[in-house]
Order: C-alpha cells, then sequence, then structure tokens
C-alpha cells in the first residue's frame, strides 16, 4: 500500500512530535537529578553536603535509637590563609587532596560529608565506645599532619556523641560540633588538636560566652561600668625608691562577680572588644598618672599593658598621643608593656611602631620575657627600653640552685643592649638579695606590695617616702 505525501507528511509530524516528547521527559529527568544531585553534594569535593547530613541525621533519629552514633567534625579554617598566598586553585587543590586521603577512612559505618566549604564530618555508627572515637579522631589528625604540616597550618578535629538529648536537635549537633573543633584549635595552635565535646566544654563555653557579653556591655557603655585598674608598685633597687606603678586591670560583673584578666583579656583580644576597652584602660591609668604628678610623686610612672592587636591597630599610636595631650601627662612617664608574641607578628612593621613610640619619650618594655618566642638577636633591634623577666625564673631562685638559673645570663645580656631589666613575681627576700647580686635593675612582686587601688597606691607611696 501506497501512503499519500499528505499521510506520510502526518505520521512524520506524529511521530517526531513523540520523540520530542520523549525527549522533553528525559532531560526533564536528567534535569531533576541535576538538581537534587546539586541539592544533596557540595559542588567541588563531589561529598554529600550539609543539608543531605541533616536529613540523615533526623531520620535516623528516629529510626536508630538503640545503635550508637557520632559525629566527628573536622575543621580546616586556617586553610584560607593559602588563599591570600598562593591563590584559589592552590587551596581547592589541597582539599580535593585532603577529601582523598579522608576518604580512605570511610566504611560501611562510616561516611564523610562536606558541610562547609572547609569543613568536614564523619558520621559514624556502632562504634565500641569513646575511646574507639578518639582513636579514630587521631588516625584522622595523622592523615591530616602529612598534608597541613608542610603547610605549616594547623585544624581542630571535634567528636560529639549523639545521645537522647541531641539526637533530635541537628542544629544543636553540629553547633557543638563546630564549637568543639574551635576548642581544638585553640588548645592546639598550628597542630591537629582532638576536642571531645562533654558537659564541661559546654559550661566553658557558656562562661566564655558570658564573659563576652559583658564585655560587649563594657566597652558599649559611656562609663566605665565595671572595668577599673589596680596598681602595683615597682622598686628601683638602686634608689630603693617606688619608680612605677604597673597598671593591671579587673572586670566586676553583678551576674559573674569580679574576673581576673588572665580570663578576660583573651577572650576581649579574640573578640576585638580589646580596642574599645584597652582605649579606657589607657584613659584611667593616664588619670591616674596625673593624680600622682599633681600629689608631688613627680618622679613615677605608670606601666600599661598593651596587646599586640591594639598595638598594631592603625589608629592606636594616633589615640594614644590624643589622650596624653588631653590628660597633659609627660609621654616620659608612660611605660607600656608588651608580651612576646612581637616576636613572632609581623616584626619590622611592630618594630617600626615601636620607633614612633619610642621617639616620643614612652618607654616599651617586653613582658614575660624568657616564655614564649623571646630571642636575644631580635631583642638587640627592637625599639624597646627594658626586659620584664618572667616570674618563673624567679620562682627559679628557690626551687634550684640559684647558680644554675639563667637570671643572671637574662640580666647581663639586656644590660649589653642597654635594656633596663625588672624582675616580677619577687615574692621572698632571697630572691630580692639574688637578683640585687646579679645587678637587676627594678623588681615587682608582692614582697613589695600586691596591687592596690587608686587610693591604696597613693597612701602606700606616701608612706614608703617616709618611712
Ligand atoms: P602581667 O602583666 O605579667 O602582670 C603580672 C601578674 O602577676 C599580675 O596578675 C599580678 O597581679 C601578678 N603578680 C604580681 N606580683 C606577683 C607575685 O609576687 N606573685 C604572684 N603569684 N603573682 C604576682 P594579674 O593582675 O592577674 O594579670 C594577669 C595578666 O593579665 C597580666 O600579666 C597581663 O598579661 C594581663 N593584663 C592585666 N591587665 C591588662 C591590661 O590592662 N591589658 C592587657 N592587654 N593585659 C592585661
Ligand atoms: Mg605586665
Ligand atoms: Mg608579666
Amino acid at each position: 500500500m501506497q501512503l499519500s505525501v499528505s499521510a506520510l507528511k502526518i505520521a512524520n509530524s506524529h511521530q517526531q512530535n513523540h520523540i520530542a516528547l520523549l525527549q522533553d521527559i528525559t532531560q526533564r529527568k536528567e534535569m531533576e537529578q541535576a538538581l537534587r544531585y546539586n541539592n544533596d553534594h557540595d559542588r567541588w569535593t563531589g561529598l554529600y553536603n550539609r543539608s543531605f547530613l541533616e536529613r540523615l541525621l533526623a531520620e535516623d533519629a528516629d529510626r536508630t535509637l538503640h545503635e550508637k552514633r557520632a559525629v566527628v567534625g573536622i575543621n580546616l579554617v586556617e586553610i584560607q590563609s593559602l588563599t591570600s598566598r598562593y591563590g584559589f586553585q592552590y587551596t581547592q587543590k589541597l582539599i580535593k587532596k585532603i577529601v582523598a586521603a579522608l576518604l580512605d577512612h570511610c566504611s560501611g559505618t562510616r561516611s564523610l560529608f562536606c558541610t562547609y566549604e572547609n569543613r568536614f564530618v564523619f558520621y559514624i555508627k556502632n562504634y565500641t565506645d569513646k575511646q574507639d572515637l578518639i582513636r579514630f579522631s587521631q588516625e584522622i589528625a595523622a592523615t591530616l599532619k602529612e598534608h597541613l604540616a608542610p603547610e605549616r597550618i594547623g585544624g581542630g578535629i571535634s567528636i560529639v556523641e549523639i545521645n537522647q538529648d541531641n539526637a533530635y536537635a541537628v542544629e544543636q549537633l553540629l553547633k557543638d560540633l563546630l564549637i568543639a573543633s574551635e576548642y581544638a584549635m585553640r588548645d592546639a595552635e598550628h597542630e591537629l588538636g582532638v576536642c571531645y565535646y562533654d558537659d564541661q566544654l559546654a559550661a566553658n563555653f557558656a562562661r566564655r560566652q558570658d564573659i563576652e557579653d559583658e564585655l560587649i556591655r563594657v566597652a558599649a557603655s559611656k562609663a566605665d561600668d565595671g572595668l577599673y585598674l589596680h596598681y602595683q608598685p615597682v622598686l628601683d633597687l638602686k634608689t630603693g625608691r617606688i619608680c612605677a606603678f604597673e597598671a593591671l586591670t579587673r572586670l566586676h560583673s553583678d551576674m559573674l562577680g569580679n574576673l581576673s584578666p588572665a580570663e578576660f583579656i583573651p577572650i576581649a583580644e579574640e573578640a576585638k572588644l580589646i580596642l574599645p576597652i584597652g582605649r579606657k584602660i589607657v584613659s584611667q591609668a593616664l588619670c591616674f598618672l596625673k593624680r600622682l604628678h599633681e600629689s608631688g610623686f613627680e618622679s613615677v610612672s605608670v606601666l600599661i599593658n598593651i596587646s599586640i592587636i591594639q598595638l598594631i591597630d592603625h589608629e592606636f599610636s594616633r589615640n594614644l598621643f590624643q589622650v596624653i595631650r588631653d590628660v597633659r601627662v609627660n609621654p616620659e612617664s608612660i611605660g607600656l608593656e608588651i608580651t612576646e608574641s612581637v616576636f613572632a607578628a609581623d616584626f619590622d612593621r611592630i618594630n617600626r611602631i615601636l620607633g614612633v613610640l619610642d621617639r616620643a619619650g614612652l618607654h616599651v618594655s617586653i613582658d614575660d620575657f624568657g616564655t614564649g618566642y623571646s630571642s636575644f638577636s631580635r631583642e638587640q633591634d627592637l625599639n624597646i627600653k627594658s626586659l620584664k623577666i618572667d616570674k618563673s625564673f624567679v620562682d627559679g631562685i628557690m626551687q634550684t640552685d640559684p647558680d644554675k638559673t639563667v637570671i643572671a645570663d637574662i640580666i647581663a645580656m639586656a644590660h649589653k643592649f642597654d635594656h633596663i631589666t625588672i624582675a616580677e613575681g619577687v615574692e621572698h627576700e632571697k630572691q630580692l638579695r639574688y637578683l640585687k647580686a646579679c645587678g637587676c635593675d627594678w623588681i615587682q612582686g608582692y614582697l613589695v606590695s600586691r596591687p592596690l587601688d587608686e587610693n591604696a597606691a597613693l597612701d602606700f607611696l606616701a608612706r614608703f617616702e617616709t618611712r
């Protein structure tokens, strides 16, 4: 049978429509699949992503009540520092290599997810106990170290066990995992720490948050609001007179009571709140200096502790000189104490800032000398006037054969560079005698006096002068 030309045309067009429809369905299906894939996967690593993990954890909370389950987090945030040095491609390639290495640790009961661009999670089922998880995390640390140590960066590994209390709060669970990974990084700077999330860590974190809230309140307040200074006298061993007071910050909070600077200053530094709070500290200290001079003690200085974050803030010197002018005090009566972290940070830049302060007449010292990054070769080049020898060396005078301590060497070396030496934490007569014999210039410690409030400090000085 022969089809007419028009019938053929109709048949062809039907067939074409049919094919087009099939193509359309296939395309839609492919698109849906691609969409679902993109929804559930991280684009770069191809691993399942955070929203997939969240769904899985929520489903398993219903399903697997009696199975042991945990998440192990890997925080590689430090890897971002490589991007500014070597570029985006370099970092991304390194992440791919790390993921390939981590995949070797997957099994039927361990799967890997990419929850954020530089954060990963192992979801683990049917493990034995906490020790089993710690062992696994240490294996992960060893694997990561192979890739991160050559880059001189670290990371944080955290463990959260899933139980009846947290199984349904998936978002909180992942937040706890992140918090613990940050603790792990903080405890093991540039290394790979492992941190297990427990009630103690949760309590520490809550206290940190409370202190940070308190610091935010103080920073924002017009008044000093619980932030005040105590002053510890410094004795000049050559003249036998009080030559300075060190300003030591205290914080009183209605909710938390009295807080020690050893606890709240590091929190203020991390949250950058040390900048506004540091300005309040400087103002209070300079007002005290003014009061000292107006009371007739013109030769006495005030020493103020300054964090490196303050020092490198581009407004620091300008603000400081402004307060000096406002309060009308002599810059030569002001000492600034900075810790040894200057040696680790950008040395030349910091030294330029120290040079500006030094030329303005301020007296800069290195605090806690001997505990951290100190190096005599660098000390020689630093624009400073004095070294504060850390208390641990002064303690050593009591504990060991004094001849074996390095204090005498530190003092001799500092004097070679024309630097004044200050020994801190002097509590006993024996230490005083030894330091005097070594030629130490100034001492500070409970033997002379504990830190005092403003009025007590002035009384102390008046009594000391008329002894
Ligand atoms: P630091 O600057 O090395 O201050 C010396 C610390 O040793 C002070 O502790 C002081 O009270 C304590 N101390 C002094 N003499 C003795 C002694 O004979 N025996 C013992 N056991 N301790 C003694 P404090 O006041 O708790 O301050 C701790 C640290 O907090 C300071 O160490 C300083 O690093 C930091 N800090 C204090 N105030 C400020 C501040 O205003 N700004 C900054 N950035 N840090 C501050
Ligand atoms: Mg100090
Ligand atoms: Mg110190």
